[in-house]
């Protein structure tokens, strides 16, 4: 019989969910580390959860493929025979950023498939072990966390499709908590601000620019780390009597301030 919790993190390999499946390990968690394509950066992941005492399964699998997601609910189901939290947190970028009256129906498909039709699918999958597991007696407190983005609520004209799937994923997250509060299973959106990771590489200069200037109160970055800390929270129970609500991990930028 599995004792420690299991904790799945999809894009785990790399930037955010590294710094979440490192957090999960740290308190406890053993981890299903879900990844893309990219194996040297799961395995340089994983190493560092054995370093931490804990055991990683590695699963590789596209979120965006429904027919890939039994092979990730089966790693955490069948491989450790439990399956306590699961974060969603996989998602891209659009390729290029384009300016809202010329981005494509390819681009907008592909960045929607990955960020909400996948974990759209994927988390009803996992909702429907979770139910069993619990009513089974085998995980007392399953749990759901899905990564958005401050882009739930931000225009961004020049990667409009990222925005729209950022702000479906809110809702997302609002419908599962409202469908499993009286199943005993917490639903949380946790909302990064602007977080240092390869994804946001490309417009580093512009960024610094901006912090420099004052758009993030804090004054930083945001690490990966800084997010890690707020989905362990999660999973120790600490907010249990929060469902569906929004943790935004951004350094105060939704503050308003004169
Ligand atoms: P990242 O550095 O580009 O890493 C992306 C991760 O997702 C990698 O582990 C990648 O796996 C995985 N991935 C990509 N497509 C996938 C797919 N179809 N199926 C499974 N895994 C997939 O991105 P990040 O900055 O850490 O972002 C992580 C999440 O946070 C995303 O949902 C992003 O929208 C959100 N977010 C990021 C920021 C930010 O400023 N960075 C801010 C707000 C929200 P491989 O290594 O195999 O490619």
């Amino acid at each position: 019989m599995q004792e420690s919790p299991v904790a799945v993190v999809t894009g785990g390999s790399r930037g955010i969910g590294r710094g979440i499946a490192l957090a999960l390990a740290s308190c406890g968690h053993d981890i299903v580390l879900n990844y893309a394509r990219n194996e040297e950066a799961a395995r340089a992941t994983a190493a560092q959860i054995t370093e931490r005492g804990r055991v990683c399964r590695m699963v590789r699998g596209d979120v965006s493929r429904i027919e890939d997601h039994p092979g990730i609910l089966e790693a955490a189901s069948r491989g450790f025979g439990r399956v306590d939290l699961l974060v969603n947190n996989a998602g891209i970028a659009p390729r290029v950023r384009l300016d809202l009256l010329e981005t494509s129906p390819e681009s907008y498909d592909e960045v929607m498939s990955t960020n909400l039709r996948g974990p759209m699918f994927l988390t009803q999958a996992f909702a429907r072990r979770m139910l069993e597991l619990k009513k089974g007696g085998t995980v007392p407190h399953p749990r759901i966390v899905f990564i958005s983005s401050i882009s739930a609520y931000v225009a961004s004209p020049s990667r409009g499709e990222y925005c729209i799937s950022k702000a479906g994923l809110a809702m997302l997250a609002q419908l599962f908590a409202a469908r499993l509060a009286g199943e005993g299973i917490p639903v949380f959106e946790v909302r990064p601000g602007i977080i240092a990771t390869d994804m946001t590489a490309k417009v580093k200069g512009k960024y610094d620019t901006l912090i420099a200037e004052g758009l993030v109160p804090q004054g930083r970055w945001g690490t990966p780390e800084d997010v890690g800390r707020a989905v362990a929270a999660i999973a120790r129970g600490d907010l249990d009597f929060s469902t569906g609500q929004v943790i935004e991990v951004g350094g105060g930028f939704s503050m308003r301030v004169l």
